[in-house]
C-alpha cells in the first residue's frame, strides 16, 4: 500500500502536500502536525513572548541586584522547561527567572514555576531545600548551579552555605538592632 502523500495542518486545517511540513521524528508519520507556514509563525510568536520576558526580566533584576546578568543570560534561563524545583514542566507563561542567590549573575539564576517562586521568596537557598527538596533533587540542583559557575561542587555548596549564614546574620544584627532602638525609644521616655 502507498503510504498517504498529504496531511491536513492542525493549525490551518488545509491538506498539504507531506513535502510542505518539517520532519519530526516524535510523529507517527515523520512530519510535524503544523505546516510549515504555520510552524513558523508558531515558533516566532513563541519566541516573541521569551524575549518580551527576557527584556522585562533583565530590568527588574538590574534594578534590584548588583551584577552582570545580561540579556542573553536571561533568555538561556527562560527557555528551560522544567521547574529547577519541583521539576515540573512549565508552560512558558508560568516562567519566572529565579535568584537562587542574591547574586545577579548567570551562576545565581534559574528558571521556576511561579508558585515555586513565591514559595521560595528570599529564602535561602539551603533552608528552602532542607524545607521543600529531598537530597536527590537539591544535588542535582547543586551540580547544574556548579557547571553555570564552573566550579566544583563542593565550592557551590559552601557559597550557597555562606548565603545562608550571612542571611542569618543579617536577619540576627537588625532584631538586636531593633531592640536597642525600642530601649533608647524606652529610656527617652522614662
Ligand atoms: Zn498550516
Ligand atoms: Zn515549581
Amino acid at each position: 500500500m502507498r503510504k498517504p502523500q498529504t496531511k491536513q495542518c492542525a493549525e490551518c486545517t488545509f491538506t498539504k502536500p507531506l513535502t510542505h511540513f518539517y520532519g519530526d521524528k516524535t510523529q507517527k508519520d515523520g512530519k510535524m502536525r503544523r505546516c510549515k507556514e504555520c510552524q513558523r509563525n508558531y515558533d516566532a510568536q513563541r519566541a516573541g513572548t521569551l524575549r518580551r520576558k527576557a527584556r522585562l526580566a533583565t530590568k527588574d533584576a538590574n534594578r534590584n541586584h548588583e551584577g552582570t546578568l545580561s540579556f542573553y543570560d536571561v533568555i538561556w534561563t527562560l527557555a528551560e522547561t522544567e521547574c529547577m524545583y519541583c521539576g515540573e514542566e512549565v508552560e512558558e507563561a508560568k516562567r519566572t527567572l529565579e535568584h537562587v542567590t542574591p547574586g545577579n549573575d548567570f551562576g545565581s539564576i534559574g528558571m521556576c514555576c511561579t508558585s515555586c517562586n513565591s514559595r521560595k521568596h528570599n529564602t535561602p537557598f539551603i533552608v528552602f531545600a532542607v524545607r521543600h527538596l529531598t537530597d536527590y533533587q537539591t544535588v542535582r540542583i547543586v551540580d547544574r548551579l556548579a557547571l553555570r559557575r564552573a566550579q566544583s561542587f563542593e565550592e557551590t555548596f559552601n557559597e550557597l552555605y555562606d548565603d545562608m549564614k550571612r542571611y542569618f546574620t543579617e536577619k540576627h544584627e537588625r532584631a538586636l538592632e531593633e531592640a536597642r532602638q525600642a530601649e533608647k525609644a524606652g529610656g527617652d521616655d522614662a
